[in-house]
């Protein structure tokens, strides 16, 4: 099976200095991936490189194409502190937002549109408060209305970075909850996310990363105290890691 995502010799630097350095990664259809690594070490860089937002140098290759005609069948949800919260607008349009890419230019969205849109906030058990502005929600709330936009988008793969960064429980098992219906879709999920516990509960493969690929693979054999030295060195004592 051809891979959904396939990165040769990534290089990305901010001000000539490369973050990123010829960096090569392969991620199979259909599988749900978590990218671990300390702050700073280029993961929010990598997903924007992803999505074409950084300037680089080396081939991407989604679902086997160049990545520049492939990015529509990509949802990317952000960082939660790259997004503009005053914006004024409803959790609704928001959603709505991810059939835009579905229509052509200049054309309303139809009544088609309109039950998707609805039923992705269904999935995420926002309908109540889908006329409010985003502004007004909650965090976890805030996080649904962006997945819920992923998931209206219908696409093939979805990246998501620190998406359960300051969310409530409830958010946390929505989100692992959809993760895993995705999957059974064959789509492919890329989470860039922090805990370790729920990585080894609910993802099938980890990369951890530190301005490299540190290691790859199945999480269970993945995650060792060793791997996870390499990649935090410096940053959290090895004592602090005695639950792998
Ligand atoms: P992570 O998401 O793993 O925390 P980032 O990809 O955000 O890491 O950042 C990687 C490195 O690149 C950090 O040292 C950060 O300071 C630097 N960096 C990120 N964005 C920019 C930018 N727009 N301009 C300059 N340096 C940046
Ligand atoms: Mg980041």
């Amino acid at each position: 099976m051809k891979p959904a995502l396939a990165i040769k010799n990534l290089t990305v630097s901010y001000d000539n200095h490369p973050i990123l350095h010829n960096l090569n990664l392969s991620i199979d259809q259909g599988s749900l991936v978590a990218f671990v690594g300390p702050n700073g070490s280029g993961k929010s860089t990598l997903m924007q490189s992803i999505m074409g937002l950084l300037p680089s140098s080396g081939t991407i290759a989604i679902f086997d194409q160049p990545s520049q005609y492939q990015r529509h069948k990509i949802a990317y949800i952000p960082q939660r502190s790259c997004v503009d919260w005053t914006f004024p607008i409803s959790a609704f349009d928001v959603v709505m937002m991810g059939r835009y890419g579905h229509l052509k230019f200049g054309q309303r969205p139809s009544d088609q549109d309109r039950i998707i849109t609805q039923q992705a906030l269904e999935k995420v058990a926002l309908t109540k408060i889908a006329n409010q502005p985003i502004g007004q929600l909650s965090g976890g709330q805030q996080q649904r209305v962006f997945l819920a936009r992923a998931l209206a988008q219908q696409a093939d793969m979805y990246i998501m970075d620190e998406p359960f960064a300051g969310v409530d429980r409830v958010t946390e098992e929505i989100m692992l909850n959809l993760f895993l219906q995705l999957k059974q879709d064959k789509k492919t999920i890329i989470v860039v996310h922090h805990d370790i516990m729920t990585v080894k509960k609910y993802f099938d493969s980890v990369f951890l990363m530190n301005r490299k690929i540190i290691a790859h693979g199945p999480t269970a054999t993945t995650l060792t105290a060793a791997n996870m030295n390499q990649t935090f060195r410096s940053c959290i004592d090895i004592h602090d890691l005695n639950f792998l």
